[in-house]
């Protein structure tokens, strides 16, 4: 790190990486980023993982975006074809003038023709919640419906969904600092320690100081070492463990009554439906012992405080709404929510992915998750968008708009930093799809797979180059401060979302992402008493805050529930297999997820310096004792096979990982692991089934 010498200025930020929502002072040489250091932000306290501290010089990198882009004439057809660093046999540069133009006239004349639903927009939890408001507003006002989507559709979708269901709020009812109160936790369906690294110092502390820690995950994660019991169970039967686990703490009356009576509803239907799952029975499907179901019953009913987080291995399947079902009765029927070292906790993903969800990027909620059939919600939004008719059906998810975009019924799309040819499952389908648009705008900082499909490419502004506020997992709303200038004639993405919004027709005259924030103001009672210039101040407050001065409330729901007459709801979850399941010729599960170095579809940490040289190659995950049997050495390439495409990768030998299974990161486009996975949705959260696929693993050689 550089002294005062080293340096020219310093700027307090956020990371752009991952939910925990780190905060960074960013020390800036010549204009550019010379090096980053923690600072004691609430979720951080000074703390950062290498994506925070070593990978910012994405930004830097040379294939940054600094112009607009239109397609040419003479370009060749549609496809994954494009190479970043020579984009000129395909597009050529154009002024903003005449790419907005281009892409406004697009979208306008199939609005004209075909009317407004043959467009729908994806936009990007790696904005700020400015810019997140504005693009649902686009689409919205705009086209006069509501497919407008975002990433939480690929992580945390079926977890709101019963959260809202069931709670009556889609956010964590604790932060995850509150396990410094707690006496046991779960961690389940999530690896911390890659994926949200710093929230993971605080589980580590929280097992020295002798808080009991119990993980459950059919991977064995590095987190294992530090737990009391770690529960590798079959992939893909949450539900039966956690519905075996609950079986035990009613049938032993270890249940919470008091907190039952007072605070939910739906218990005896709820303790009728549990009786059937006896940790006999449900130890057969999920291959933990019943003594051993037993003993974790006992610890988490018998805590004083205890908490539960859980991530993608949870929410990424058919059955993810009901795995979260589950949890949140866990955690009500022994009345561990709404005091501290208590709570529910889905670790969020993308540095803004609760506050884009917040501001209103789902195609089912306005602002602040009102409802788009509530005839009240559209009347106030009628009055602050003056006058706008807005659509009272729920819009179109990520993965049935792109279905529709296949099925021609969708032809102009607007993408503003979201990577579908690479995030979508069955992502091969999905290239097709966005090959047989009429009209595709991309707004992006790199020529992503996404952009490669464009008719207009208009370069925006990465994190660290404009100022906003963001959200993170803990409720935090945190302000995101310009750190470098944005390279070229690249402009922040409000900015052109206001250029592109006034060429549509819309009478839009923001100069400033704070009068976006105070229309927010408007509308979401998540901001009541933040102002700008207290989030100046203060750079971070929790919501809800109950005045001017009070920091937010880290738990929430002590004394009620926003749902009816103040309860929580029990809803009993059944257990239903995984869409696709092993057979003869695809005998083993496929699993994916991310990695430490890598974020998501690795358009920034795979330009970024030190992350690159870390981890430079795609590659999977196997038992030793698999390789072996392919005849693999490790570090030699393997063939994985589903009934949706083939990659070849690089495969590592992997204790954590059992002998029927494969881990495959999806951040690598040469071996995109989304070419594999499977597009069946949970029908509640209408989220892919990422977490499991059935697969075939063979050696290339003997192929
Ligand atoms: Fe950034 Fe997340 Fe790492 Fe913090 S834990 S430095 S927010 S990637």
């Amino acid at each position: 790190q550089g002294d005062s010498k080293d340096f020219d200025s310093e700027q307090q930020s956020v990371c752009p990486f991952c939910g925990v929502g780190c905060q960074v002072s960013v020390k800036i040489k010549d204009g550019k980023v010379k090096s980053v250091e923690g600072i004691n932000g609430p979720a951080n306290e000074g703390r950062l993982c290498v994506k925070g501290r070593f990978g910012f010089d994405y930004i830097h990198h040379p294939h940054r975006l600094t112009k607009p882009l239109i397609r040419r004439e003479d370009a060749p057809e549609k496809g994954l074809n494009v190479d970043p660093s020579n984009p000129w046999t395909h597009f050529r540069e154009a002024t903003w003038e005449e790419a907005l133009d281009k892409a406004a006239h697009g979208l306008q004349d199939l609005r004209s023709y075909y009317g407004g639903q043959s467009v729908a927009g994806f936009g990007s939890a790696k904005c700020t919640n400015e810019e997140a408001y504005l693009f649902q507003k686009f689409i919205r006002q705009g086209f006069g419906h509501n497919n407008v989507d975002h990433c939480t559709r690929l992580c945390h979708a079926s977890s709101v969904s019963a959260l809202m269901e069931n709670v009556g709020s889609g956010a964590v009812t604790a932060t995850f600092n509150e396990i410094e109160n707690a006496d046991v936790a779960i961690v389940i369906g999530s690896n911390p320690t890659e994926n949200h690294p710093v929230a993971a110092t605080y589980f580590k502390q929280f097992t020295k100081r002798g808080g009991e820690l119990i993980i459950m995950d059919p991977r064995g994660t590095a987190m294992k070492r530090h737990a009391k019991h770690m529960l590798q169970f079959r992939p893909g039967t949450d539900v039966s463990l956690l519905n075996a686990i609950m079986n035990v703490i009613v049938e032993e009356k270890l249940y919470d009554r008091q907190y039952i009576e007072g605070f939910t509803e739906g218990f005896f239907e709820f303790r009728d439906h549990i009786r059937a799952f006896t940790p006999e029975r449900m130890s057969e499907l999920c291959g933990i012992a019943p003594e051993v179901i037993r003993e974790v019953a006992r610890t988490f009913a018998g805590a004083q405080r205890a908490m539960i987080f859980w991530g993608m291995g949870v929410s990424q399947h058919i059955h993810g709404t009901d795995n979260a079902r589950c949890l949140i009765s866990l955690a009500l029927l022994c009345g561990h929510v709404g005091r501290p070292g208590t709570g529910l906790h889905p670790l969020r993903g993308q540095n803004n992915v609760q506050g884009a969800s917040d501001a209103g990027l789902i195609p089912q909620f306005m602002p602040d998750y009102q409802s788009v059939t509530d005839p009240e919600v559209r009347s106030l939004f009628r009055h602050i968008w003056k006058g706008t008719d807005l659509l009272d059906q729920p819009g179109l998810t990520v993965v049935e708009i792109m279905d529709r975009v296949y099925r021609g019924e969708i032809k102009g799309m607007y993408i503003l930093g979201e990577n579908p040819a690479m995030s979508d499952p069955d992502v091969e389908h999905a290239r097709r799809a966005l090959a047989q648009l009429d009209h595709l705008v991309v707004q992006d900082i790199f020529l992503t797979e996404t952009a490669n499909f464009a008719d207009v490419i208009l370069p925006a502004s990465a994190l660290p180059e404009k100022s906003g506020t963001v959200t993170n997992t803990n409720r935090q709303v945190q302000v995101a401060r310009k750190v470098v200038d944005a390279p070229g004639e690249a402009r922040e993405d409000w900015e052109i979302l206001v250029a592109l919004a006034r060429r549509i027709g819309l009478d839009w005259d923001y100069d400033d992402p704070r009068e976006v924030f105070d229309e927010m103001k408007m509308s979401m009672r998540s901001l009541h008493h933040i102002t700008w210039k207290r989030l100046e101040r203060d750079s971070a407050v929790t919501y809800p805050t109950f005045g001017p001065d009070d920091p937010g409330q880290s738990v929430v729901f002590a004394d009620g529930f926003p749902r009816r007459a103040g309860r929580a709801k029990f809803t009993p979850a059944r257990v239903t297999p995984p869409a696709e399941v092993p057979d003869e010729s695809f005998p083993m599960i496929l699993t994916t997820g991310r990695q430490l170095e890598h974020w998501h579809t690795g358009s920034m940490t795979r330009r970024a310096t030190v992350l690159d040289a870390v981890e430079p190659e795609a590659n999977c995950s196997l038992h030793p004792s698999t390789l072996r049997k392919l005849g693999v050495e490790p570090g030699g390439l393997v063939r994985l096979t589903t009934r949706r495409g083939a990659v070849e990768v690089m495969a590592r030998a992997d204790r954590a990982v059992a002998p029927d299974m494969v881990f495959l990161p999806f951040a690598y486009v040469e071996a995109a692991a989304n070419i594999l996975t499977n597009p069946a949705l949970d029908p509640f959260g209408k989220i892919p089934e990422f977490k499991y696929s059935a697969v075939r693993v063979e050696n290339p050689e003997q192929v």
